[in-house]
C-alpha cells in the first residue's frame, strides 16, 4: 500500500490525498519496508533503507541528475537544526523511506524530516544514564528501518526501536552493562538468513578501550528478543535462543597466553574484539560479514606468554574480518588484517562486497582499508586472503602483507616496548599511521563506473610507549601512551581513488583537516564527501578535480547519501564537528580547534532552471 501511495502522490497530489484520507494511518503503512525493499535497495533510488545504501555497502547510487557538468550549480534545498544544547560529533548516515528521513543524532537522538519541506515530523531523544563511556565522543552512525519500525543503538548499550510514524518506542533492549564500557554507536542492519527464512536485526557493541569481551548480536526485528550472541574473543562461550552455544573457535584459547599456573591472563577475560561498526551481508552465501576490534588491553606484553614474541599469539578472533553463520551465530571464516594488534589499528573498517575480473576469472570478495594502512581484496566466500597493497603514505610498522600467508612482515621495533626496570614507562617509538588511522570508521565508496574504490584517509603519525595497565571495571584499558603527530605541512586528510586490482593510487586530494566523513559515488560521475572545515565538496571521479563546494558551518564527519524524490535528485548529510580526532588528536586537537560545533542535516538539488 505505501508503494501505490508513493506512486500515485508523484502522479497526483489530488488522488494521493484522496487515498490518504480513505484509509487510516495504520492500514496506509500496514506493509512498511519489506526485506525485498532493503535487499534492493542499491537499485531504488527513491529510497535509502540501509546503512552503506545496500547489504553489500558499496554507497554507490545509480541517479545521474546531477552530473559533472551541472553540479556546481547545486544549491540547499533546506537545513534543519537538531536543536538544544547537545552538539558534537553527528556521525549518521541518513535514511530515506517514503517520503521522510530519518536522521540520528549526537548523544543518541534520532529525527524523523519531511524530506520536500524539512519540516520536522518528530524526534526522540533517548535518557542517558550518568556514568556511560563511549571512548570517541557521543555519536552516533545511523538507522536501520525496516517494517514500520526504525531502530537505532544508544550510548547506554541499548537498542531502541520506533514506531516510523510516530517515533512512539516499541520496544527497548539494553544489551550490556555500560557501566563496564559498552556501548553502541553503529548503526544496526537486517539481513534475511535465507535457511530459515527469518529476517534478524544485527548489531554489536563498542567498548574495546574499556576492556569489553565484543559481542555481535540478533534480534527479532519485531520484538526485540535476542536470537543469537557471537563474542569474538577466542574461547568465550556463545549464546542461541537463550542458551549457551558453542564456544568461539577452540574453547581452550590457545591463541591467548596462559599464567605460570596454566590460567588464561587478565587480558583473555577483557579481550575486545569488539564489532562496533555495521554489518555487510552477503545473500548468495548466506553471510554476515563483519570487523573485530583491537584485542585489549592495546599493550602487547599483556597478550603476549613471558619472554616470547608477540607474533606467536594471534589473540583470535580480533582485527580481523569475520564472516557470521546468520542461522546459528557461528563463526564460519576469519581473516586477521593485524595478528597481535599492537596499535589499536582493530580490524573494525566497513566491509564492502565487490566483484571483479582477473584472469577471465569473476572474483567475489571484501574490500577493506584498515586502520593499520594497507587496502585488503579477500576472498568473501571464504575468507581467503587475496591480495593487500598500501593506500597512504608511510607505513612504517610492515614492510607489506606477505602474499602467501597474508600475515604482516613487521618491521622490528615498531611493537612499544615494555618499560626498563624501574621506569614506569617504556621507550616511546615513532609508528605510522598511528592508531587513528590509515582510514577510520568513515566508510568509503566503490564506483560501479569506475571499479575503484574513494577512501577518505590521512597522513600522519604517533610516539607510542607502553605503560603497566591492571583491568578496573569501568577504567580505560590501553596500558599505552600516545601523541598523534602531523607528518607534512601541507596536509593530513587525502582524499583518495584506489584501484583495487593494481593497487594502484589514480588521485589524491588533499585536506588541511584530518578526513572523517563518509564518502558517495553516483553514476553521474562524482564523489561527494565533507571536510573538517566544513564544505560538503563533489568531485570528478576520474580525475580528481574539485567540481563544487558549499559551506555548512560545523565540520563533516558524516555519510552523505542521494536519492530521487518526485523527479529530483537530492544530496544530503549531516553537518556537526566532533568524534575522536579533537578528543584523542594530540597535534590534530589543535588543528581543528577553530571549528564551531554544530548540528544539523543539509539537503541540496539542483535549482529548477537547470532541469
Ligand atoms: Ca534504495
Ligand atoms: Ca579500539
Amino acid at each position: 500500500m505505501s508503494t501505490l501511495i508513493r506512486n500515485t502522490s508523484q502522479k497526483g497530489l489530488a488522488l494521493s490525498l484522496l487515498v490518504s484520507s480513505m484509509l487510516s494511518a495504520s492500514f496506509v503503512s500496514a506493509k512498511g519496508v519489506t526485506w525485498d525493499d532493503i535487499e534492493n535497495d542499491a537499485n531504488t533510488p527513491e529510497d535509502v533503507l540501509m546503512y552503506g545504501m545496500g547489504p553489500e555497502a558499496q554507497r554507490f547510487s545509480p541517479l545521474q541528475q546531477i552530473n559533472k557538468e551541472n553540479v556546481h550549480t547545486l544549491s540547499p534545498a533546506w537545513v534543519m537544526s537538531f536543536g538544544d544544547e547537545k552538539q558534537r560529533g553527528q556521525e549518521s548516515q541518513a535514511l530515506v523511506y517514503d517520503g521522510v528521513i530519518y536522521v540520528t543524532g549526537s548523544y543518541s537522538r534520532i529525527f524523523a524530516y519531511d524530506a520536500r519541506t524539512g519540516k520536522k515530523l518528530w524526534s526522540y531523544s533517548h535518557r542517558l544514564p550518568e556514568g556511560i563511556r563511549p571512548c570517541c565522543d557521543v555519536v552516533n552512525r545511523g538507522a536501520a528501518i525496516f517494517g514500520d519500525m526504525v531502530y537505532f543503538g544508544t550510548l547506554d548499550a541499548g537498542i531502541v526501536a520506533l514506531d516510523r510514524h510516530t517515533g512512539k518506542v516499541v520496544w527497548k533492549k539494553r544489551f550490556e552493562d555500560y557501566r563496564a564500557g559498552y556501548t553502541m554507536t553503529g548503526a544496526p542492519t537486517l539481513v534475511k538468513d535465507q535457511k530459515s527464512g527469518k529476517v534478524l536485526l544485527i548489531h554489536g557493541s563498542s567498548g574495546d578501550e574499556f576492556g569489553v569481551v565484543g559481542k555481535l548480536f540478533a534480534r527479532d526485528p519485531l520484538t526485540g528478543e535476542e536470537i543469537w550472541m557471537r563474542p569474538f574473543v577466542e574461547g568465550h562461550m556463545g549464546r542461541l535462543n537463550g542458551k549457551e552455544s558453542t564456544p568461539t573457535g577452540d574453547e581452550n584459547a590457545p591463541s591467548w597466553p596462559r599464567d605460570e599456573n596454566g590460567e588464561l591472563v587478565e587480558a583473555w577475560h577483557h579481550g575486545g574484539g569488539a564489532p562496533w561498526q555495521s554489518a555487510s551481508f552477503d545473500v548468495e552465501t548466506n553471510t554476515i560479514i563483519i570487523g573485530a576490534g583491537n584485542p585489549a588491553p592495546w599493550n602487547t606484553w599483556k597478550r603476549t606468554a613471558k619472554g616470547d614474541d608477540p607474533r606467536n599469539w594471534d589473540n583470535l578472533y580480533t582485527s580481523g574480518q569475520v564472516g557470521v553463520d546468520p542461522t546459528t551465530g557461528e563463526v564460519k571464516w576469519f581473516y586477521q588484517h593485524t595478528p597481535n594488534d599492537a596499535w589499536d589499528f582493530s580490524g573494525n573498517n566497513e566491509l564492502v562486497l565487490f566483484e571483479y575480473e582477473e584472469n577471465g576469472e569473476t572474483i567475489k570478495a571484501t574490500g577493506h582499508a584498515d586502520r593499520n594502512g594497507f587496502f585488503y581484496v579477500v576472498d568473501r566466500e571464504n575468507g581467503d586472503f587475496i591480495k593487500a597493497f598500501p593506500f597512504v603514505d608511510n607505513i612504517n610498522w610492515a614492510t607489506h602483507i606477505d602474499p602467501d600467508t597474508g600475515r604482516p612482515v613487521e618491521v622490528e621495533g615498531k611493537r612499544p616496548p615494555l618499560p626498563e626496570p624501574g621506569e614506569e614507562k617504556g621507550k616511546a617509538v615513532e609508528v605510522s599511521p598511528p592508531f587513528l588511522g590509515g582510514k577510520n570508521w568513515n566508510p568509503m565508496a566503490y564506483s560501479q563506473n569506475t571499479g575503484w574504490f574513494y577512501l577518505g584517509a590521512n597522513h600522519w603519525k604517533e610516539d607510542y610507549w607502553t605503560e603497566e595497565v591492571v583491568y578496573t571495571k569501568g577504567s580505560a584499558y590501553l596500558g599505552q601512551g600516545f601523541r598523534i603527530k602531523t607528518q607534512y605541512d601541507d596536509h593530513v586528510g587525502v582524499l583518495r581513488a584506489v584501484d583495487p586490482v593494481s593497487g594502484e593510487i589514480k588521485w589524491s586530494h588533499k585536506e588541511k583537516l584530518p578526513l572523517w566523513a563518509g564518502v558517495l559515488a553516483t553514476k553521474g560521475g562524482l564523489i561527494f564527501t565533507g571536510t573538517g572545515d566544513g564544505y560538503v565538496k563533489a568531485f570528478d571521479e576520474k580525475t580528481g578535480e574539485e567540481l563544487w563546494k558549499f559551506q555548512t558551518g560545523s565540520g563533516i564527519v558524516s555519510c552523505p547519501i542521494t536519492w530521487e524524490l518526485d523527479g529530483e535528485q537530492y544530496i544530503g548529510l549531516a553537518s556537526g564537528y566532533g568524534g575522536a580526532v579533537p578528543l584523542w588528536g594530540g597535534d590534530m586537537a589543535e588543528l581543528t580547534k577553530p571549528v564551531a560545533q554544530g548540528g544539523s542535516f543539509w539537503v541540496f538539488k539542483l535549482p529548477k532552471f537547470e532541469k
